[in-house]
Order: structure tokens, then C-alpha cells, then sequence
């Protein structure tokens, strides 16, 4: 159409979806949601396996979770949340340990059952051999913190994995911290509020998009050769949600991603692993880890196909041109191209940058909904209704 949308969202993420969803129902503007896949969702998108009857998420596992209550009650006015809690479990060298690291890992890995004052003093005897703050690089890190054995057989093998390099080479500030637990407590995520969405993925993102003033456009690339972007750009205000080195073609170089390839498979057994997440730990699996989407949705055991299940392996690499950006590699070298690709944004007229992709920045969902609703609040919302100069001011999502 020729007519022009108040506010321009390019990708449908959480992101572009909360922001769509807050300027259409709150302000009752007219937004027009530009995504260049297929579908709506982001990386967030999933489909239900029509064989099976199981819902695989497209772009790898997952769970929902957050401590805050904003986003909590924003998220529950789109969808049900189940009582889902993850739990994940790690092979190596022919054994299952219940991870993160507790007391139940210590005792089978050690072979003997530790009180929590014996398993503390433990780790803290097979730490010693490296002072944290000495510590130059991942894997001293790593001993410093846990000692070397649960270093060898957890971290070692899945991170060269996962990140394609040894850990000797990666940098110490890639782990903070690595908890380690001395009780059983084996819930994955410490957050407030945990649950998946009862309908799915796919049925909770599109009820974001499903108002009247929202219209979403599909297998359409905003930054296409054949010039989508100059039809608005400069014309209407912009939320771009896409990589921010593609939006300015790439003149200060490529970021650095990691992408990971899932390898699908349809077996004839009722239940391949018993749990939702395995990780593999032995660094000659080639695999990072295995997901049997089934487990995450026990309450809908009663519609699968029986001796029937859907299992997805990851396989972690660098990501090459037109691969699915996943992981920040974040480089010294990536993060000074990121600064001048931030002064190119905060200069770049009626358009806002925000989401994982926009600003580089690894986010968990709730994160990404939350930094959409600040921009709302801070940005968008004072400029609409009051008036206020939309200031690009750089990237969202701090
Ligand atoms: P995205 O979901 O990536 O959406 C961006 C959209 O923009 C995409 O649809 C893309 O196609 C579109 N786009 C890009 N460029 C253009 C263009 N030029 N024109 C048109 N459209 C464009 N979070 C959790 O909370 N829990 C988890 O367990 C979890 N697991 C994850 C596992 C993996 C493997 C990955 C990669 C992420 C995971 N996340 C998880 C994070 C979650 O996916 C993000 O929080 C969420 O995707 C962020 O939403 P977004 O809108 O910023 O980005
Ligand atoms: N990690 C590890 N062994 C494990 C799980 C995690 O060494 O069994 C390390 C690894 O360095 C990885 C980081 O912890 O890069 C983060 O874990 P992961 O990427 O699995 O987290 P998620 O993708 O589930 O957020």
C-alpha cells in the first residue's frame, strides 16, 4: 500500500513483537512488522511435529523464565504458563550426572557419598592449585573455581566444543562464576516465575501480533536489494531488530557469531533419554548436546504418538554469511567494531536499534521483553503521545 504506517518494526522477535504490541494496543497506532522469514517468532518460533505430534522448537530449546514481575504479568496476558522445571543432565565417559554442579555430581563423580561441609572442603582442596585472580585464561579459571578434575570431565571437552576453541585461548571473563552447589538442588534456572507456554510458542507470539493496527509482512527482508528500507526510511520512526553490522552493510566488518546446527531425527521409541536436555561432556562426542522435545511437555502425553519421539542433536560452529546468528562471540576485536557500529546508530535518524541482533548482546527471552518495554517507555511512548524528539541515543536493551 502506498500509505505509510505510523512506526516501522523490522523482525518479529520478542522485541519487534512487544514493541508492536504495546504502540498498536496502547497508542493505537498503525505498525507495520517487516520479517524476513516465513514466519512470525523469531528464534522463539516453534512447530508442532505432525508425525508425533511434539512440538519442536526450530532454533534449539526454549524455557521460559524470569525473576521479574513486570515481565511476568506482562507475558501472562498472551498465553498460560505450565508448571515446567528444567532440569538437565550431562554423559560422560559412559555415566549420567545430574547437573548443575551439586551434590548429587560430586558424590557419583567421586564414587562416595560427601556431607555438604566435606564436598565444600573438597572442591576447595582441588582449587587450590590456581588463585582466581591469577588466573590469565578460561580453563585456570575454570580449576581455580572447581579444581581440576570437574574441570576436565564437565567443562573442558563441551566448551572446546561449543566454542570451537581450547579453552587456554578463550578469556577468563567468559565464566564469571561456576556454581556449584552443595546440596541436590538440581533446578537449572534460580528464577521467580518458570513455565512453558500451555498452547506453544508459535500460538503465544502470534497473539502478540494479533491486533488490528498490527500487520505483520513476511518473506520480507527490510535491507533487500530491491530498496524496502527506502520506502520508509527517514519517513516513519523505525525499529530495527535485525543485525546492526547488516543494517550498515558491513563497513566496520562482520561481528562474530557461533550458530549451531540441529540435526532432527524421528525415532521408534517411546522415550530415548527420560529428560528433556542431555549434555554431552566427552569431548569426542561431536555433538554439544541431545533435546527429546517430548519431556518438556509431560502434560500432553496423551496426544503423542505412541513409541514414537523426536530428538535433536546441536552441533556448535562459527557462523559463516548467511548462516543464523546465535552466540555472540564478542572478541576484543568484535567489541571495537560494536562501538563504531553504536556511534553509526546513535546518528542514524528515526531509527531505533534494539534485541539481541541489534545490539549484540546475548538475551534470554524475558530479557528481550523487558528492554522492549523500556524502549516503549523511555523512547517510544514519549514520543507519540507527548510529542518528545525520538532519540536514537544508540542501542536499547542495557
Ligand atoms: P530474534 O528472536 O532473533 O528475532 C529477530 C527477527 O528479526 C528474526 O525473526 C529475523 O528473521 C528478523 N530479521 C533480521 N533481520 C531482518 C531484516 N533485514 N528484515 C526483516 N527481518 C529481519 N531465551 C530464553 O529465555 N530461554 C532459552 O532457553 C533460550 N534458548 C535459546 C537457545 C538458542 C539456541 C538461542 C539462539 C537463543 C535462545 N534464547 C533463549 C534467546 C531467545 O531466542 C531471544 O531472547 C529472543 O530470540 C530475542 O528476541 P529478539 O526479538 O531480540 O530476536
Ligand atoms: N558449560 C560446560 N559444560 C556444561 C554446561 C555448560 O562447560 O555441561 C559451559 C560452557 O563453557 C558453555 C557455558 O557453560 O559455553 C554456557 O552453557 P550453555 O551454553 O550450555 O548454556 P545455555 O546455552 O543452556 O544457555
Amino acid at each position: 500500500s502506498t500509505e505509510l504506517p505510523d512506526l516501522v518494526v523490522v523482525g518479529s522477535g520478542f522485541f519487534g513483537l512487544t514493541v508492536a504490541e504495546r504502540c498498536a494496543a496502547d497508542l493505537g497506532l498503525k505498525v507495520l512488522v517487516l520479517e524476513r522469514r516465513h514466519h512470525l517468532g523469531g528464534n522463539a518460533y516453534s512447530e508442532f511435529e505432525p508425525e508425533t505430534g511434539i512440538e519442536v522448537h526450530k532454533y534449539g530449546t526454549h524455557l521460559f523464565h524470569t525473576s521479574n514481575e513486570r515481565v511476568w504479568e506482562y507475558v501472562n496476558r498472551f498465553t498460560d504458563f505450565t508448571n515446567y522445571q528444567h532440569r538437565v543432565f550431562g554423559k560422560y565417559q559412559g555415566q549420567v550426572y545430574s547437573l548443575p554442579m551439586n551434590l548429587a555430581l560430586i558424590n557419583s563423580f567421586f564414587g562416595k557419598s560427601h556431607t555438604p561441609d566435606e564436598a565444600r572442603a573438597l572442591i576447595a582442596e582441588q582449587s587450590s592449585e590456581i588463585d582466581t585472580k591469577d588466573a590469565t585464561n578460561l580453563e585456570e579459571k575454570a580449576i581455580s573455581l572447581i579444581g581440576r578434575p570437574l574441570y576436565e570431565a564437565f567443562i573442558k571437552g563441551y566448551t572446546a566444543k561449543q566454542w570451537q576453541t581450547d579453552p587456554t585461548e578463550l578469556s577468563a571473563d567468559i565464566i564469571t562464576r561456576l556454581p556449584v552447589r552443595y546440596n541436590f538442588d538440581n533446578r537449572y534456572f534460580n528464577d521467580k516465575y518458570e513455565g512453558l507456554p500451555v498452547d506453544g510458542y508459535t500460538a503465544w507470539l502470534e497473539r502478540m501480533a494479533d491486533h488490528p493496527n498490527i500487520e505483520v509482512r513476511l518473506n520480507t527482508d527490510f535491507l533487500s536489494a530491491d530498496g524496502v528500507a527506502d520506502e520508509f526510511k527517514g519517513k516513519v520512526p523505525i525499529v530495527y531488530t535485525g543485525p546492526v553490522d547488516e543494517y550498515f552493510d558491513n563497513s566496520e566488518g562482520r561481528l562474530s557469531w557461533r550458530t549451531v546446527d540441529l540435526r532432527t531425527e524421528i525415532l521408534d521409541v517411546d522415550d530415548y533419554q527420560g529428560t528433556g536436555v542431555v549434555n554431552a561432556n566427552d569431548a569426542d562426542v561431536p555433538f554439544t548436546r541431545e533435546l527429546e522435545f517430548k519431556h518438556l511437555h509431560p502434560e500432553r502425553a496423551a496426544s503423542y504418538t505412541p513409541g514414537r519421539t523426536v530428538v535433536v542433536r546441536e552441533f556448535s560452529r562459527f557462523a559463516e554469511e548467511g548462516d543464523e546468528p546465535y552466540y555472540p562471540i564478542n572478541t576484543a576485536e568484535d567489541r571495537a567494531k560494536l562501538l563504531k557500529y553504536r556511534d553509526l546508530a546513535a546518528k542514524e535518524p528515526m531509527v531505533l536499534f534494539g534485541g539481541r541482533l541489534g545490539t549484540y548482546k546475548y538475551l534470554d527471552m524475558h530479557m528481550a521483553i523487558a528492554a522492549a518495554l523500556s524502549m516503549y517507555d523511555n523512547k517510544l511512548r514519549p514520543h507519540f503521545a507527548d510529542g518528545a524528539e525520538l532519540k536514537s541515543g544508540g542501542v536499547d536493551g542495557e
